[in-house]
Parts: C-alpha cells; structure tokens; sequence
C-alpha cells in the first residue's frame, strides 16, 4: 500500500531523498512547495498548480492530463502513465477504505 500523504504533487515521495535526510531541503509537501530546487522561481509551479486545481498529485486533477504536464515534469517521459497508475491506485485503495 502506498502512503498517499507523502506522494507529491508530480507523483514523487520526499522520503529517502538524500537531500531531506541531510537536510538540506525539507521536502516539497512540508515546505509547500517553497523547495531549494524552485528557489529561483520561489515555489514549485507543479505543487502550486495543484494547489490551484485542488488536487492532491496531477493524476487526480480534472484536467489531467493537460498540455504543460510532458513540458513541466519533462525529466520523466512516462510522466502521464505515472500518474495516471497513481491516481487508478489512489482510487482504489479509497473506495476499500470505504
Ligand atoms: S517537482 Fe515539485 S512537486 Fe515534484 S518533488 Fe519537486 S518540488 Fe515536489
Ligand atoms: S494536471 Fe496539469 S493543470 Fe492539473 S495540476 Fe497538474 S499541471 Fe496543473
């Protein structure tokens, strides 16, 4: 089972990233985004997005998957099959949890 709470707005989880253990960075969900990795933009346009579109990770937003996914998540080319997998999993483990 996947512990949805730690799976980030690109479909990625914090946990066990060299940088968080050696705290360099405190994880995007915990920082809300605000990540040494997007300091020059100030915040992760991903984690902001769906923030925007009320969703917990691209796969469950209403537009997914939308045009700028490929684009903003380019260093994964099976980005949209990611998370489509995540979001058919969060569904699922949702409705046995009902
Ligand atoms: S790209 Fe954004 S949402 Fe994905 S792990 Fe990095 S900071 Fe988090
Ligand atoms: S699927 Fe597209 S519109 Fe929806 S949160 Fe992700 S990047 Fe934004």
């Amino acid at each position: 089972m996947i512990d949805f709470n730690t799976i980030t707005a690109c479909g990625e989880c914090c946990m066990g990233c060299k940088k968080k253990l050696e705290d360099i960075c405190s994880g995007c969900i915990e920082a809300d985004g605000r990540v040494p990795e997007w300091a020059g933009s100030g915040v992760c346009k991903i984690h902001a997005c769906c923030k925007e579109h009320h969703a917990k990770f691209c796969g469950l937003c209403e537009k997914f998957p939308c045009e700028k996914l490929p684009q903003m998540i380019s260093w994964n080319p099976n980005i949209v099959e990611h998370l489509k997998n995540l979001a058919t999993q969060f569904r699922s483990e949702m409705t046995r949890g009902e």
